[in-house]
């Protein structure tokens, strides 16, 4: 009795705090925007005027656009604020957070079936792009080296790669000056082929770029097969050209639903692969991990020894200070779900996914172009509508949903479309309210289209 009577005290207490918060002065003044103010306010009020305007943005659970994990585990929750303080490279300070990435990478190697006799190494990072970066920027240097010691050239790198890959890869050409040799994509074909790739290879080509579930379509390009090609070029010309696949999100999603599927270490030429955390590793933003099939394949020369933090740290990063909650809390999924766990919801997705494709391609008004549907997200073109895809993807918009509308990368730059990338939290229920408002939006757009007809209609008759 006497407790619930404290805790109505205390939560009559509260309310007040709210309501002298909504009464203030806060609430009635514009907030800061350009210059810090002099004074500070009550906690309350800063956290209240932040957390309304907050609401102003979109809401992640509707939010179709990203492949960005939106929801966790009140338990990896907790862990994560646990960990928010420690700096992730102070690794001396806190050594049992780099035992934690350590034991993370060594799980990925062996889920992408690094041979035994190698010496896998890796690296968390902030997401795939720093990654990708960091994987290429150590090809680029492999073979500099491999070049000098030949006494040959070394002033012309190049990349080569489909333009399915991901805006990071051509950042990377830019930033670190490497000739960027894009194979363009066919319309009807939103992939590359190991054709494309002969074609395009040197002696300065420093890595072949592969997508696994690419950002436009969520399609792979064919990577047993290039790496085919570049096994027997190394055969036959001595040009030694590693594979960097990109598995961003499909990484996290091949292992679990296509175990047979060849496109990591099992291949020879794959060298290293990045892979979203972030994505379908289920984290938070922002973690991604970056595996080296061996020591060898990344240089000494870039891994940097600080040592004024205390001990001696290795470190292969572009940036310095990061927070070490994602990392931490990969670990928890990896311990909490298991093989089997990842597989059950990597096949739950997968299931849904297929039922709005299916959907999709009955009501006869859209054609689905990732027909395989090997990763969960559906791209679509509209099939003979008056209006564009980017006016649908407006007018769900309206209804909170947030679907994304693009057109693909060239040579097929006049395919419009639009995609949905399903996630864990999106049920079959939420798949059936979004296929109700996609249809209702193509309703009303269809009969706006109509009625400005008739009216053009009723002008020419005049
Ligand atoms: C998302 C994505 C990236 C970029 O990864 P981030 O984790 O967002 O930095 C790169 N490549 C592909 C294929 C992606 O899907």
């Amino acid at each position: 009795m006497l407790s619930k009577k404290k805790n109505l005290r205390k939560m009559e207490k509260s309310q007040k705090e709210i309501t002298s918060t909504f009464g203030s002065r806060y609430f009635t003044e514009s907030v800061p925007k350009y210059e810090m103010p002099e004074e500070g306010m009550p906690p309350r009020a800063a956290y209240q005027l932040i957390h309304e305007e907050l609401n102003l943005d979109g809401n992640p659970a509707l939010n179709l656009a990203s492949f960005v994990t939106t929801w966790m585990e009140l338990e990896a929750d907790k862990l994560i604020m646990e960990s928010m303080g420690k700096n992730f490279i102070d690794n001396d300070e806190y050594p049992q957070t780099s035992k934690i990435q350590d034991r993370v990478v060594n799980m990925l190697a062996r889920l992408f079936n690094a041979p035994h006799e190698c010496k896998s190494v890796g690296t968390g990072t902030i997401g795939s792009s720093e990654a990708i970066m960091l994987g290429l920027l150590a090809h680029k240097w492999t073979w500099k080296k491999r070049r000098q010691k030949e006494g040959k050239p070394f002033d012309k790198p190049n990349i080569v790669m489909g333009a399915d890959v991901h805006t990071v890869w051509e950042k990377f050409a830019l930033y670190f000056d490497v000739e960027l040799k894009l194979i363009p994509l066919e319309r009807d074909n939103y992939t590359i082929t190991p054709e494309d790739v002969a074609k395009e290879i040197d002696e300065n080509t420093i890595c072949v770029g592969v997508v696994l579930g690419t950002t436009f379509t969520g399609q792979m390009d064919p990577i047993k097969e290039i790496n085919q090609l570049l096994i027997e070029i190394k055969q036959t010309k001595g040009w030694d050209i590693p594979l960097h696949v990109d598995g961003a999100s499909g990484g996290f999603i091949a292992p679990f639903v296509y175990p047979e599927m060849e496109w990591d270490f099992r291949l020879e030429q794959v060298k290293s692969i990045n892979v979203s955390g972030h994505k379908y590793g289920l984290v938070y933003p922002g973690v991604g991990w970056l595996v080296f099939r061996d020591k060898k394949d990344l240089p000494d020369e870039l891994i940097f020894k600080v040592n004024y933090l205390g001990g001696l740290m290795p470190n292969y990063s572009l940036n310095f200070s990061k927070g070490s909650s994602t990392i931490v809390a990969q670990y928890y999924n990896f311990l909490r779900l298991g093989k089997n766990g990842y597989k059950d919801i990597m096949k739950t997705m997968m299931a849904n996914c297929k039922y709005m494709a299916q959907k999709l391609e009955e009501s006869g008004k859209f054609e689905v172009i990732n027909k395989d549907l090997m990763f969960p997200l559906v791209t679509v073109q509209l099939k003979g509508a008056d209006f564009t895809v980017f006016e649908l993807s407006q007018k769900l918009r309206e209804k909170g949903w947030i679907i994304p509308a693009y057109t693909l990368p060239p040579d097929a730059q006049d395919v419009e479309v639009m995609r949905m990338v399903v996630k864990e939290n999106f049920g079959r229920d939420m798949v059936d309210s979004l296929l109700a408002d996609i249809m209702e939006s193509y309703d009303g757009l269809e009969k706006s289209e109509t009625k400005e007809k008739d009216r053009d209609n009723l002008t020419l008759l005049y």
